[in-house]
């Protein structure tokens, strides 16, 4: 019995989205990610040639971005739970695979593209079958957590220099400045969602989201980070040497920041709670797998007590994290009134979930799974990560409770 069996009321066409993401994500992407994470040099991962593309054109293959796009037929909860479900597939698979594909078709920046009315970004953005990739850039190098922070008194503080800042000229945008080495997707993005600073006296409250196309002048890349989990998601800094962007390239102004901010935090940590959810049970099934083949003392060790009492451990922690995050993710992001304290709930809980079931499962392979040859201490990289990702868990905690 897997953990997805419990959930008796997938529709036919849910049922057939989640087998066939399965299945990509059992033959294509855990192979896939396997073989990048085990790239010494964080370029091979981007360079031409490297598996990652061929893990894009086969997820393009797929077809599943009909079922993500703004124009579908489905209604919006029934797209909400088709998402949960491929997310949490993606994750079982390869968790910092599944996040760097999520960002093919611009990623959540078509949204702030049709959001602009700019008909030059909705046709490059926005229009279904692009071929472009997304990223979020908003950590700077001497910010990180109270970039998001937005409960806290510093986000109003003026006296906060930013690292990345546009000021108005004319009917422009200027961007000076640049992003840390911690935007994912940094290296390969060709549009970025930049969170940034709005030249002003109201600190980080007054800040903006452009949507830049990364082909322009004046823009820089650094080199993709060295990390030790999710290594099929690159990193790398974005510099911005007097980018000029037109004026409605910048979706989101003073005003209005600080409610997307919040809307950012609740879409990205439903996701982040699925898809670590999926993380979990990949590390549970290998787990209960090794059990059941593993002998020692004659018989296979799901047979010594204290094997069991750790399988049903991560059990019902799996099982725990899934009910919850795809019933938060299905909330959130079914209608408007998404609650940001249930999404960092799910995020915190979910990554949590997953370190501590992707470690029980490297105890339970013994010294096997301290070995590369086996997947599992990979599976507990990854999750370290999450832990750090899109905010640090103990920083959302305290956005979180700010809602409380
Ligand atoms: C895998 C991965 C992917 C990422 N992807 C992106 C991305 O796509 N785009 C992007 O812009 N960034 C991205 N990041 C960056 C990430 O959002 C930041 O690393 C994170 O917000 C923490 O910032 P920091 O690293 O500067 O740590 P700091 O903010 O310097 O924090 C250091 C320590 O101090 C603690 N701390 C800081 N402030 C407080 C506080 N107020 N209260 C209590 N404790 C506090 C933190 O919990 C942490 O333990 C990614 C990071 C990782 C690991």
């Amino acid at each position: 019995m897997s953990s997805v069996d419990l959930e008796l009321e997938l529709t036919d066409v849910e049922r057939e989205i989640q087998g066939t993401v399965h299945r990509f994500a059992e033959n294509v992407m855990r192979p896939l990610g396997q073989q990048l994470d085990k790239l010494h040099d964080p370029q091979d991962v981007v360079a031409a040639g490297s598996p990652l593309w061929d893990a894009f054109d086969q997820y393009d293959e797929l077809g599943i971005e009909e079922f993500q796009r703004e124009d579908s037929d489905l209604t919006p909860i029934q797209m909400a739970r088709i998402q949960a479900i491929i997310c949490e597939e993606k994750g079982w698979g390869d968790a910092g695979l599944g996040l760097t594909l999520g960002s093919r078709g611009g990623g959540f920046v078509a949204g702030f593209a049709i959001a602009t009315g700019s008909s030059e970004l909705i046709e490059r953005y926005a229009t279904p079958g692009n071929r472009e990739i997304g990223c979020w850039a908003i950590t700077e190098p001497d910010h990180g957590s109270d970039t998001l922070t937005l409960s806290e008194p510093h986000f109003n503080d003026p006296g906060i220099k930013a690292n990345c800042v546009a000021s108005r000229d004319g009917d422009d945008y200027v961007i000076r400045g640049q992003k840390s080495s911690w935007v994912s997707n940094g290296p390969i993005a060709t549009v970025a969602g930049l969170y940034c600073t709005i030249e002003g006296d109201r600190g980080f409250r007054g800040g903006g989201v452009a949507v830049v196309p990364l082909d322009l002048p004046g823009i820089s890349r650094g080199k993709p980070l060295d990390k030790i989990g999710q290594r099929a998601l690159c990193q790398g800094e974005i510099f911005f040497d007097e980018v000029r962007i037109p004026k409605e390239f910048m979706a989101v102004e003073q005003d209005g920041y600080a409610d997307q901010l919040h809307s950012t935090l609740t879409f990205m940590n439903s996701f982040m709670g699925v898809t670590f959810t999926g993380v979990a049970r990949s590390a549970f099934d290998l787990a209960r797998a090794y059990a059941h083949e593993r002998i020692q003392g004659g018989k296979p060790i799901i047979e010594h007590q204290s094997v069991k009492l750790r399988l049903f451990d991560m059990y019902r922690k799996v099982e725990t994290a899934s009910a919850y995050a795809r019933k938060v993710s299905i909330f959130n992001n079914a209608g408007d009134a998404g609650q940001l304290h249930y999404a960092i709930a799910a995020k915190t809980y979910c990554t949590q979930v997953a370190f501590d079931v992707a470690s029980s499962a490297v105890q339970m392979f013994g010294g096997n799974g301290l070995s590369r040859e086996y997947p599992v201490e990979k599976i507990m990289r990854d999750a370290r990560a999450s832990m750090i990702e899109d905010g640090c868990n103990e920083v959302l905690s305290i956005v979180g409770a700010a809602d409380l």
